[in-house]
């Protein structure tokens, strides 16, 4: 069986974390049929599941000890009994592992994060998550009323859950710039992470020298951006799979497209967490540990930055805290990032 080595980084509270980890969202799928009031709605994306399942074992028993999960993927049960079975069957100790999970936007006042950080908790099957993060910075109910809390009340939340041992270390996501300094000086434990879209597209430079200066681990979610078909339409931005220099650069060290793209973001001091249902892939990703960009490959690879967003959910545009540039464009909140009790799982609240 094929083995990868995953090298760590040192979060800024003394906890390691491997420098790549195996993502969990399924996505969703546009539902067509969605009625005539609603042109289009996004639905759970269910097939993957099994897949997913088989996947996540193959990547624990080779060599993965980073999983990212979320309360919204709707598939914490699910890697739990993985986890459980990989323990059990002593593939893998506990301490070994570091386990992720996402406090979502219902749960924002200062004594609901650890209502959160229990459910997932309870669904994973865990007596402690190694990192927990503030999904996004906004707060919004489950009506999709801006409920308008502070994050910084949402935070204090969070070192309560540290206090208690519920999670080891505790970060952010999708927080900007501006509310990464506002969170910094007003915090008594800093965040150890911020967890953001960075990919060629779309290089964070500012974003990422801030949080690095201010020893704040960057970990990028949605790695490829447009570069693989599921999510590359015709007007994306390249690079994509076939890019000419990416090409090149790949043949140059003997390594997938996609191979690169991970490496220049671990050389960058990036942990990615590349999602892939897709055993070959599941090796091929991690498979990136045993070779180096020149300065002069990384200078070109950072030409790729245009500032393209793959993940721009700008149906929360108009919420206090959204995190990123407004667009024109409107649209309904998807009904499933909303109600929560119509994911895949029952067991899900
Ligand atoms: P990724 O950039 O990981 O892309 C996933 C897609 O790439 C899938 O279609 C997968 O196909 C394909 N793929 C994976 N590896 C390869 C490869 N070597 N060659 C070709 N294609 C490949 O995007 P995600 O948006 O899934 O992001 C990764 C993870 O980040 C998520 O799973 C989640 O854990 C996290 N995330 C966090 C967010 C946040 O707000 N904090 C937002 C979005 C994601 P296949 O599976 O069929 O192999």
């Amino acid at each position: 069986m094929a083995r990868v080595n995953i090298p760590s980084f040192t979060l800024n509270d003394g906890t390691k974390i491997p420098a790549l980890g195996y993502g969990t969202w399924l996505g969703m799928d546009e539902k067509e049929d969605a009625g005539p009031s609603k042109p289009f709605s996004f639905e759970f994306s269910a097939e993957g599941m099994p897949k997913m399942m088989d996947a996540l074992s193959y990547a624990i028993d080779i060599g993965y000890r980073h999983i990212d999960t979320a309360h919204l993927y709707r598939v914490e049960p699910e890697v739990g009994k993985i986890i459980d079975k990989k323990i059990k069957d002593g593939v893998v100790k506990r301490e070994d592992l570091f386990i992720t999970t996402k406090v979502w936007h219902h749960f924002h006042r200062e004594a609901d994060v650890e209502v959160s950080v229990r459910g997932s908790l309870r669904r994973l099957n865990l007596d402690y998550v190694d990192l927990v993060l503030m999904h996004w910075p906004m707060s919004i109910s489950q009506d999709g009323v801006d409920e308008k809390i502070d994050y910084l009340e949402t935070w204090r939340g969070f070192e309560s859950v540290l206090s208690k041992g519920l999670a080891k270390s505790i970060g952010v996501s999708n927080f900007n710039v501006e509310q990464m300094k506002r969170l910094l000086a007003n915090c008594k434990v800093p965040p150890s992470t911020n967890q953001v879209e960075i990919n060629l597209n779309l290089g964070q430079k500012e974003l990422v020298d801030y949080c690095q200066a201010n020893n704040v681990l960057i970990v990028a979610y949605s790695p490829f951006g447009t570069m693989v078909p599921s999510r590359s339409a015709p007007n994306s931005p390249e690079p994509k799979l076939n890019n000419p220099t990416m090409v090149a650069i790949g043949k140059k060290y003997g390594k997938s497209v996609t191979q690169v793209t991970l490496r220049y973001l671990y050389q960058r001091g990036i942990v990615s967490i590349p999602k892939t249902v897709t055993p070959s892939r599941v090796v091929e990703n991690a498979s990136i540990f045993d070779f180096e960009l020149d300065k002069g490959d990384m200078e070109t690879l950072a030409k790729f930055d245009n500032g393209f967003r793959t993940v721009r959910p700008f149906f929360w545009q108009d919420y206090q805290n959204y995190p990123f540039e407004k667009i024109p464009d409107k649209m309904e909140i998807p009904e499933s990032l909303r109600i929560w009790k119509n994911g895949l799982n029952l067991d899900i609240d």
